[in-house]
């Protein structure tokens, strides 16, 4: 209605389109300052998202996922405030929170006897650009006296094709020290595929809507054999992210991904969940565990 009105208003449509933004500037800034006010006010917590073998259904790694759970008003999607995070700048003090937790609960888990390669954490572009960010990873490992294999890392492509030559040193001095770079949502970012030349990468996750429509759709198989080709040509593990069903995870096993991560297997699921199941006292089965 509003809009109709602003329409035969004339001006007013314009007047109409920047009160429209004026709403979402206003909303947004309110959302960062409750970001804000949750993190110092203990509302995140990380969920962890098992990686299986793809062959043999063991867990390999753990994806930790950040979640927000505002005690009033509705749960926000981290693509949502991780979003409104990168713009506001809060996103460094966010992702200080996110390696602080990781590992602390990397550390815990492995004095505690349980058997896990290492947990990813996934970083942003805006996280890259602050000079320090690799030293304050390393310094966060020496804290929790855990060594570079215990935290991996994911990057999306768009990442990498923003990133300077600062960026660049620091990935491969992180890659010296023997951690793991994952490329996010492969295939989906603008980027040619030369940045996995420059770039120490070790791992590729491929987008889950490739393999959403792979059953269906002959163009997202030929994108996913060609990405294990490359994957595998370069030395990288290949994991496919988002499995849902016994018909993708099939098409999967066919061309030779390496790691699952997916509904199919395990949801997200709070730290003491996935305690439990990292010691083998829950069994999944598929769908079974909310996160
Ligand atoms: P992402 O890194 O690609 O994470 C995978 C997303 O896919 C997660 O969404 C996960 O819950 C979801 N997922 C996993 N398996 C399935 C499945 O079988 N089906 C479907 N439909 N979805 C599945 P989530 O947790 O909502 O996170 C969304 C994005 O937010 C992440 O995408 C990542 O880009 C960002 N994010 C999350 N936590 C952090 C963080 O700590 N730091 C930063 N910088 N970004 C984060
Ligand atoms: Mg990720
Ligand atoms: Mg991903
Ligand atoms: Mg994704």
């Amino acid at each position: 209605v509003a809009k109709n009105r602003a329409k035969l208003e004339g001006r007013g449509s314009v007047r109409f389109f920047y009160q429209h933004l004026h709403d979402e500037l206003v909303r947004e800034h309110r959302m960062a300052e409750n970001l804000e006010r949750a993190l110092d006010g203990h509302e995140l917590t990380l969920h962890y998202q098992p990686q299986v073998s793809a062959i043999s259904g063991r867990i390999e790694n753990l994806e930790a996922l950040l979640r927000w759970e505002p005690r009033e008003g509705p749960t926000v999607s981290p693509h949502e405030f991780i979003r409104v995070a990168e713009r506001s700048g809060l996103i460094h003090r966010l992702g200080d929170w996110v390696m602080e937790e990781a590992c602390r609960q990397r550390a815990q888990w492995r004095d505690a006897g349980v058997l896990l390669e290492r947990i990813d954490i996934n970083i942003s572009g805006r996280q890259l650009s602050r000079p320090d960010v690799f030293e304050r990873l390393h310094q966060c490992l020496a804290r929790h006296g855990l060594g570079p294999r215990e935290i991996g890392i994911e990057l999306t492509e768009n990442v990498l094709i923003e990133a300077d030559g600062r960026i660049l040193e620091g990935l491969w001095e992180l890659y010296h020290c023997g951690f793991r770079i994952a490329i996010d949502d492969f295939g989906t970012g603008y980027s040619s595929l030369s940045y996995l030349k420059r770039f120490p990468v070790t791992a590729l996750k491929i987008d889950r809507t490739f393999v959403r429509d792979a059953p269906g759709e002959p163009k997202d198989r030929a994108i996913m054999e060609a990405a294990v080709f490359i994957g595998h040509r370069l030395g990288l593990e290949v994991v496919a992210e988002g499995v849902e069903d016994q018909r993708q995870l099939e098409l999967i096993r066919e061309m030779k991904f390496d790691l699952v991560q997916g509904y199919y297997f395990y949801r997200p699921m709070p730290a003491a969940m996935t305690e439990r199941v990292l010691l083998g006292l829950v069994v999944s089965s598929p769908g079974d565990l909310q996160g």
